[in-house]
């Protein structure tokens, strides 16, 4: 049985692909600081490493077929515009040594996650952009330092194919979103921060939510269960040179923001205030994924975003319950204290009004 490292195992992408490769029928080993947070991992055996150090890459690659590096210190236009250090040096150790550990333990596949963050940002500079060709990375100018390591990534893996041949495979990922990802904390990415802000405006009745920027800046998004699909079908390709994975269908966020509205049956207004926008414009040009898979993403936004705003809604839900039992139990744990004497001259009936307040 083909046995296979899935880095990043306890992240969206990487949970949803040990999914994926164990119904396929493979042995699979993950690997993450973290357990995945919203379910369980599917995979056979789970280590909680930081792949920063040679000694866990290299325990982590021990025994293994094929590698799907996926592990990133990564998050949304607000992340990674404020942590260029910390990524760059971060994702640089992560990917030097799994690479590095891959090759020592005679790894023979390896597929890295790339980013639409390395095509240049003068390309990128108007909403109507033109869709983005594989070739068109260089002249390098990507987008902040995450973009920059992931160009230096591709070129190691390139390097590694043709000095030690090992087969690396390189996807560039355009805005991948569904259910079980990062919704909140500040590493979330647009659909998900936009399906939490519209949720948590229907459950407590305000019709207003806030967009960064003046929201006409486009973007193509694709479905979780394509991009799976998609990781699968370039690992078992001979396709060598970076490839994109996204969906080729651009829209606003003010777009995006009215589709999840309409998935939470609200209507919503948008307030636009300063923040992070990223480029003006970015689209993926599937040609030559069409061409070298034979294949290419075919979950409609809609549908996708209808199972992703439902997922956030109930975890956000859940959320509200746990707050306002929170709320409750700190509430009555006061009243007693009144009730014993040790009170703040605050009545009891005071307290009480504020057991319905839900802090999300
Ligand atoms: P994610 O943040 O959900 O998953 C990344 C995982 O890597 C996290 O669980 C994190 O704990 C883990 N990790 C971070 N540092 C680590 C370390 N030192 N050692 C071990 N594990 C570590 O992100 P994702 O959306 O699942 O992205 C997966 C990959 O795809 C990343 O390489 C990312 O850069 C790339 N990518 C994603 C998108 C997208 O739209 N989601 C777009 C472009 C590229």
């Amino acid at each position: 049985m083909t046995k296979v490292l899935v880095t990043g195992a306890g992240g969206f992408i990487g949970s949803h692909l040990v999914r994926h490769l164990k119904r396929l029928g493979y042995w699979v080993r993950g690997v993450d600081l973290k357990l995945p947070e919203f379910s369980p991992s599917a995979a056979d055996e789970f280590l909680q490493r930081d792949l920063r150090d040679l000694r866990n890459s290299l325990e982590a690659t021990r025994g293994i077929d094929e590698v799907y590096a996926l592990a990133a210190d990564m998050g949304g236009m607000g992340y990674i515009s404020t942590h260029h250090a910390e990524i760059l040096r971060n994702n640089a150790l992560i990917n030097i040594q799994t690479l590095e550990g891959s090759r020592l333990n005679g790894v023979r596949r390896y597929l890295y996650s790339s980013s639409a963050c390395v095509y240049p940002e003068g390309l990128q500079t108007r909403t109507d952009v033109t869709p983005l060709r594989e070739e068109q990375a260089y002249p390098a100018q990507p987008q902040d330092a995450y973009g920059w390591e992931k160009l230096i990534t591709e070129r190691l893996c390139i390097h590694y194919r043709e000095d030690f041949g090992l087969e690396t495979r390189i996807v560039r990922f355009h805005n991948i979103f569904g259910p079980f990802g990062t919704w909140q904390g500040g590493r979330e990415k647009a659909p998900a921060a936009l399906c939490r802000k519209v949720a948590l405006a229907k459950l407590s009745g305000s019709h207003e939510i806030e967009i960064w920027g003046d929201g006409e800046q486009t973007r193509s998004f694709c479905y979780i269960d394509d991009c799976v699909t998609g990781i699968y079908k370039l690992m078992r390709s001979d396709h060598a040179d970076p490839l994109n994975l996204g969906q080729d269908r651009m829209v606003t966020i003010n777009e995006l923001a009215d589709m999840v509205a309409s998935a939470a049956g609200v209507k919503l207004k948008k307030r636009h205030i300063p923040g992070p926008q990223g480029v003006r414009g970015r689209n993926s040009d599937n040609s030559r994924l069409r061409q070298v898979l034979g294949w290419e993403p075919r979950v409609s936004l809609e549908e996708g975003l209808a199972k992703t705003y439902a997922w956030i809604e109930g975890e956000a839900r859940k959320v509200q319950r746990s707050s306002s039992l929170e709320a409750s139990l700190t509430t009555f744990k006061r009243i007693r204290q009144i009730g014993n004497g040790n009170g703040n001259g605050k009545s009891a009936r005071d307290d009480t009004r504020n057991w319905s307040v839900q802090k999300l």
